[in-house]
Protein backbone atom coordinates (compact mmCIF):
# COMPACT_ATOMS: atom_id res chain seq x y z
CA UNK A 1 0.00 0.00 0.00
CA UNK A 2 1.12 3.56 -0.60
CA UNK A 3 1.13 6.11 1.67
CA UNK A 4 0.41 10.05 1.86
CA UNK A 5 2.99 12.47 2.11
CA UNK A 6 2.12 16.53 1.62
CA UNK A 7 -0.64 15.36 -1.63
CA UNK A 8 1.33 12.65 -2.94
CA UNK A 9 1.16 8.69 -3.07
CA UNK A 10 4.23 7.04 -1.78
CA UNK A 11 6.23 4.31 -1.17
CA UNK A 12 6.67 4.07 2.97
CA UNK A 13 10.08 3.58 2.47
CA UNK A 14 10.85 6.48 0.12
CA UNK A 15 9.54 8.79 2.93
CA UNK A 16 11.54 10.97 4.89
CA UNK A 17 10.40 12.94 7.85
CA UNK A 18 13.09 15.61 9.35
CA UNK A 19 13.98 14.66 13.02
CA UNK A 20 13.07 18.56 13.65
CA UNK A 21 9.58 18.09 12.53
CA UNK A 22 7.50 19.44 15.16
CA UNK A 23 4.91 16.73 15.08
CA UNK A 24 7.68 14.35 16.22
CA UNK A 25 9.22 17.19 18.99
CA UNK A 26 6.25 18.55 20.15
CA UNK A 27 3.62 16.69 19.34
CA UNK A 28 2.23 20.08 17.32
CA UNK A 29 -0.12 18.59 15.00
CA UNK A 30 -4.00 17.40 14.77
CA UNK A 31 -5.05 14.52 13.06
CA UNK A 32 -8.43 12.24 11.70
CA UNK A 33 -9.62 9.03 11.43
CA UNK A 34 -12.12 8.28 8.56
CA UNK A 35 -13.85 5.03 8.40
CA UNK A 36 -14.85 3.32 5.08
CA UNK A 37 -17.43 0.76 4.71
CA UNK A 38 -17.74 -0.85 0.88
CA UNK A 39 -15.22 1.38 -0.49
CA UNK A 40 -16.81 4.71 0.92
CA UNK A 41 -15.56 7.02 3.13
CA UNK A 42 -18.39 7.37 6.12
CA UNK A 43 -19.57 10.74 7.43
CA UNK A 44 -15.95 12.05 5.65
CA UNK A 45 -17.40 15.66 5.24
CA UNK A 46 -17.85 15.65 9.38
CA UNK A 47 -14.64 14.04 9.54
CA UNK A 48 -12.79 16.93 7.18
CA UNK A 49 -14.71 19.46 8.52
CA UNK A 50 -13.25 18.84 11.90
CA UNK A 51 -10.05 17.87 10.63
CA UNK A 52 -9.77 21.74 9.43
CA UNK A 53 -11.76 23.09 12.33
CA UNK A 54 -8.72 21.39 14.75
CA UNK A 55 -5.97 22.52 12.16
CA UNK A 56 -7.34 26.67 12.97
CA UNK A 57 -7.26 25.96 16.57
CA UNK A 58 -4.03 25.59 16.65
CA UNK A 59 -3.53 28.19 13.63
CA UNK A 60 -1.75 25.66 11.36
CA UNK A 61 -3.33 26.20 7.47
CA UNK A 62 -4.25 22.82 5.44
CA UNK A 63 -2.85 24.20 1.96
CA UNK A 64 -5.74 22.56 0.49
CA UNK A 65 -9.18 23.68 -0.02
CA UNK A 66 -11.94 21.28 1.39
CA UNK A 67 -12.77 19.65 -1.56
CA UNK A 68 -9.41 18.63 -3.09
CA UNK A 69 -8.68 17.31 0.12
CA UNK A 70 -11.98 15.40 0.52
CA UNK A 71 -10.77 14.18 -3.42
CA UNK A 72 -7.28 13.18 -2.07
CA UNK A 73 -9.00 10.56 0.77
CA UNK A 74 -10.87 9.16 -1.69
CA UNK A 75 -8.23 8.67 -4.16
CA UNK A 76 -6.12 7.64 -1.47
CA UNK A 77 -8.25 4.64 -0.42
CA UNK A 78 -9.22 3.60 -4.08
CA UNK A 79 -5.72 3.51 -4.76
CA UNK A 80 -5.02 1.19 -2.03
CA UNK A 81 -8.15 -0.84 -2.83
CA UNK A 82 -9.75 -0.04 0.79
CA UNK A 83 -13.00 -2.24 0.88
CA UNK A 84 -13.84 -1.78 4.91
CA UNK A 85 -10.60 -0.04 6.67
CA UNK A 86 -9.99 3.37 7.67
CA UNK A 87 -7.48 5.95 6.39
CA UNK A 88 -5.50 7.78 9.42
CA UNK A 89 -4.15 11.32 8.15
CA UNK A 90 -1.99 14.11 10.31
CA UNK A 91 -0.91 17.04 9.97
CA UNK A 92 2.10 19.13 12.13
CA UNK A 93 3.66 22.39 12.04
CA UNK A 94 6.39 20.96 9.78
CA UNK A 95 10.53 21.26 10.53
CA UNK A 96 12.15 24.30 11.55
CA UNK A 97 14.97 24.62 14.31
CA UNK A 98 13.71 23.66 17.93
CA UNK A 99 12.35 26.66 19.64
CA UNK A 100 8.57 26.55 21.12
CA UNK A 101 7.04 29.64 19.62
CA UNK A 102 5.99 29.01 15.91
CA UNK A 103 8.74 29.31 13.74
CA UNK A 104 8.79 31.50 10.34
CA UNK A 105 8.49 29.54 7.44
CA UNK A 106 7.63 25.72 8.05
CA UNK A 107 5.88 24.39 5.95
CA UNK A 108 2.81 22.07 7.47
CA UNK A 109 3.72 18.41 6.83
CA UNK A 110 0.32 16.02 5.72
CA UNK A 111 1.45 11.97 6.81
CA UNK A 112 -1.43 9.70 6.07
CA UNK A 113 -2.05 5.51 5.72
CA UNK A 114 -4.69 3.54 4.67
CA UNK A 115 -6.00 -0.12 6.61
CA UNK A 116 -8.22 -2.52 6.53
CA UNK A 117 -10.09 -2.65 9.39
CA UNK A 118 -13.04 -5.52 10.39
CA UNK A 119 -16.22 -4.57 12.53
CA UNK A 120 -15.80 -5.25 15.78
CA UNK A 121 -19.11 -7.40 15.96
CA UNK A 122 -17.93 -9.78 18.59
CA UNK A 123 -17.44 -7.27 21.13
CA UNK A 124 -20.23 -5.29 19.72
CA UNK A 125 -22.14 -8.33 20.33
CA UNK A 126 -21.26 -9.17 23.95
CA UNK A 127 -20.41 -6.00 24.92
CA UNK A 128 -17.17 -4.60 26.69
CA UNK A 129 -15.59 -3.99 30.34
CA UNK A 130 -14.13 -0.30 31.42
CA UNK A 131 -12.83 0.98 34.19
CA UNK A 132 -12.76 4.81 35.70
CA UNK A 133 -9.54 6.74 35.75
CA UNK A 134 -8.71 9.95 36.28
CA UNK A 135 -8.74 12.21 33.19
CA UNK A 136 -5.07 14.13 33.77
CA UNK A 137 -5.14 15.73 30.10
CA UNK A 138 -5.26 19.27 29.78
CA UNK A 139 -8.53 21.91 29.06
CA UNK A 140 -8.60 21.82 25.04
CA UNK A 141 -9.84 17.84 24.45
CA UNK A 142 -12.42 19.18 21.74
CA UNK A 143 -8.89 19.46 19.50
CA UNK A 144 -7.81 15.96 17.84
CA UNK A 145 -4.39 16.70 18.83
CA UNK A 146 -1.35 14.54 18.19
CA UNK A 147 -0.58 14.91 21.90
CA UNK A 148 -2.09 11.89 23.00
CA UNK A 149 -0.20 11.35 26.58
CA UNK A 150 -2.89 11.44 28.76
CA UNK A 151 -5.00 9.04 26.24
CA UNK A 152 -1.99 6.47 26.09
CA UNK A 153 -1.43 6.35 30.06
CA UNK A 154 -5.17 5.71 30.87
CA UNK A 155 -5.34 3.26 27.60
CA UNK A 156 -2.08 1.74 29.03
CA UNK A 157 -3.70 0.83 32.55
CA UNK A 158 -6.97 0.14 31.50
CA UNK A 159 -5.40 -2.36 29.13
CA UNK A 160 -2.67 -3.86 31.58
CA UNK A 161 -5.47 -4.94 33.60
CA UNK A 162 -7.56 -6.45 31.34
CA UNK A 163 -10.32 -3.74 29.93
CA UNK A 164 -11.37 -2.74 26.95
CA UNK A 165 -11.52 0.97 27.68
CA UNK A 166 -11.19 3.45 30.14
CA UNK A 167 -14.46 5.99 31.46
CA UNK A 168 -12.29 9.39 32.07
CA UNK A 169 -13.32 11.86 35.03
CA UNK A 170 -12.38 14.74 36.20
CA UNK A 171 -12.94 14.34 39.52
CA UNK A 172 -16.61 13.05 40.05
CA UNK A 173 -17.93 13.88 36.72
CA UNK A 174 -17.32 11.46 33.69
CA UNK A 175 -15.97 13.22 30.49
CA UNK A 176 -15.33 10.21 27.88
CA UNK A 177 -12.81 7.33 27.29
CA UNK A 178 -9.57 7.71 26.12
CA UNK A 179 -10.45 7.21 22.11
CA UNK A 180 -14.55 7.34 22.55
CA UNK A 181 -17.00 8.86 23.80
CA UNK A 182 -19.23 7.47 26.50
CA UNK A 183 -22.79 6.95 27.28
CA UNK A 184 -25.59 6.23 29.52
CA UNK A 185 -29.36 5.34 29.35
CA UNK A 186 -31.26 5.52 32.52
CA UNK A 187 -34.98 5.36 32.28
CA UNK A 188 -35.18 5.83 28.46
CA UNK A 189 -33.28 8.74 28.56
CA UNK A 190 -29.76 9.04 26.54
CA UNK A 191 -27.28 11.40 28.86
CA UNK A 192 -23.82 11.69 27.29
CA UNK A 193 -21.22 15.15 28.08
CA UNK A 194 -21.92 18.29 27.04
CA UNK A 195 -19.50 19.03 23.24
CA UNK A 196 -17.42 21.22 25.19
CA UNK A 197 -13.22 22.11 25.57
CA UNK A 198 -13.45 18.54 28.02
CA UNK A 199 -14.20 16.35 25.18
CA UNK A 200 -13.63 15.45 21.77
CA UNK A 201 -17.11 15.93 19.87
CA UNK A 202 -17.16 12.20 18.32
CA UNK A 203 -18.13 12.20 14.75
CA UNK A 204 -20.18 8.90 16.21
CA UNK A 205 -21.26 10.92 18.79
CA UNK A 206 -22.82 13.03 16.32
CA UNK A 207 -24.47 10.36 14.33
CA UNK A 208 -25.93 8.69 17.35
CA UNK A 209 -27.40 12.30 17.98
CA UNK A 210 -29.14 12.24 14.78
CA UNK A 211 -30.36 8.81 15.23
CA UNK A 212 -31.79 9.36 18.71
CA UNK A 213 -34.04 12.18 17.40
CA UNK A 214 -35.12 9.56 14.80
CA UNK A 215 -35.75 7.04 17.06
CA UNK A 216 -37.20 9.93 19.63
CA UNK A 217 -35.06 8.75 22.38
CA UNK A 218 -34.68 11.52 24.25
CA UNK A 219 -31.19 12.94 24.61
CA UNK A 220 -29.90 15.12 27.58
CA UNK A 221 -26.07 16.50 27.03
CA UNK A 222 -25.41 16.60 30.37
CA UNK A 223 -22.34 15.22 32.55
CA UNK A 224 -23.39 12.03 34.94
CA UNK A 225 -21.07 11.40 37.72
CA UNK A 226 -19.21 8.32 38.52
CA UNK A 227 -21.63 7.01 40.76
CA UNK A 228 -24.70 7.97 38.36
CA UNK A 229 -22.84 5.46 35.66
CA UNK A 230 -22.52 2.79 37.81
CA UNK A 231 -26.38 3.46 38.32
CA UNK A 232 -27.29 3.89 34.74
CA UNK A 233 -29.71 1.01 32.86
CA UNK A 234 -27.05 0.63 30.35
CA UNK A 235 -24.22 1.79 29.14
CA UNK A 236 -22.03 2.15 26.10
CA UNK A 237 -19.24 4.07 23.82
CA UNK A 238 -19.16 5.24 20.49
CA UNK A 239 -16.42 5.77 18.16
CA UNK A 240 -15.30 5.68 13.95
CA UNK A 241 -13.76 2.35 14.69
CA UNK A 242 -15.87 0.47 17.27
CA UNK A 243 -19.28 2.29 16.22
CA UNK A 244 -22.14 1.69 18.75
CA UNK A 245 -19.93 -0.25 21.74
CA UNK A 246 -21.98 -1.69 24.90
CA UNK A 247 -20.05 -1.75 27.94
CA UNK A 248 -21.71 -4.71 30.61
CA UNK A 249 -19.32 -3.61 33.42
CA UNK A 250 -17.66 -0.61 35.15
CA UNK A 251 -14.64 -1.88 37.03
CA UNK A 252 -15.80 -5.47 38.64
CA UNK A 253 -19.53 -3.58 38.96
CA UNK A 254 -21.97 -5.11 36.20
CA UNK A 255 -24.31 -2.25 34.39
CA UNK A 256 -27.65 -3.71 34.20
CA UNK A 257 -28.01 -7.31 34.28
CA UNK A 258 -24.32 -7.45 32.40
CA UNK A 259 -25.47 -7.79 28.96
CA UNK A 260 -26.26 -4.86 25.79
CA UNK A 261 -29.20 -3.32 26.81
CA UNK A 262 -32.29 -3.04 24.36
CA UNK A 263 -31.82 0.68 23.67
CA UNK A 264 -27.91 0.11 22.62
CA UNK A 265 -29.02 -2.67 20.36
CA UNK A 266 -31.85 -0.43 19.06
CA UNK A 267 -28.95 2.71 18.61
CA UNK A 268 -26.52 -0.57 16.82
CA UNK A 269 -29.31 -1.63 14.55
CA UNK A 270 -30.55 2.08 13.51
CA UNK A 271 -26.11 2.60 13.04
CA UNK A 272 -25.74 -0.22 10.94
CA UNK A 273 -28.43 0.85 8.97
CA UNK A 274 -26.94 4.44 8.24
CA UNK A 275 -23.12 2.79 7.65
CA UNK A 276 -24.92 1.16 4.47
CA UNK A 277 -25.75 4.67 2.59
CA UNK A 278 -22.14 5.81 2.39
CA UNK A 279 -22.04 8.19 -0.07
CA UNK A 280 -18.89 8.18 -2.75
CA UNK A 281 -17.65 11.77 -3.78
N1 LIG B 1 -12.91 11.02 22.17
C1 LIG B 1 -11.60 10.81 21.95
C2 LIG B 1 -10.61 11.30 22.96
C3 LIG B 1 -11.19 10.15 20.79
O1 LIG B 1 -9.88 9.95 20.55
C4 LIG B 1 -12.15 9.66 19.88
C5 LIG B 1 -11.76 8.88 18.67
N2 LIG B 1 -10.91 9.56 17.84
C6 LIG B 1 -13.50 9.91 20.14
C7 LIG B 1 -13.83 10.59 21.30
C8 LIG B 1 -14.58 9.44 19.19
O2 LIG B 1 -14.59 10.25 18.04
P1 LIG B 1 -15.09 9.68 16.64
O3 LIG B 1 -16.46 9.18 16.86
O4 LIG B 1 -15.05 10.87 15.75
O5 LIG B 1 -14.14 8.61 16.24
Amino acid sequence: DLILHNGEFIREEDLVISKEDRGYQFGDGIYEVIRVYDGNLFTAKEHIDRFYESADKIKIVIPYTKDVFHKMMYDFVEMNNIDNGQVYVQITRGAAERQHQFPTGATPVITGNTKTVERPVASMQSGVTAKFIEDIRWLRCDIKSLNLLGNVLAKQEAYEEGYFEAILHRGETVTEGCSSNMYGFKNGTLYTHPANNLILNGITRRVILELCKELEIPVEETAFTKTQALKMDEFFMSSTTTEVMPIVKIGDQQIGDGTPGELTRKLQKAFEARIQVGIKL
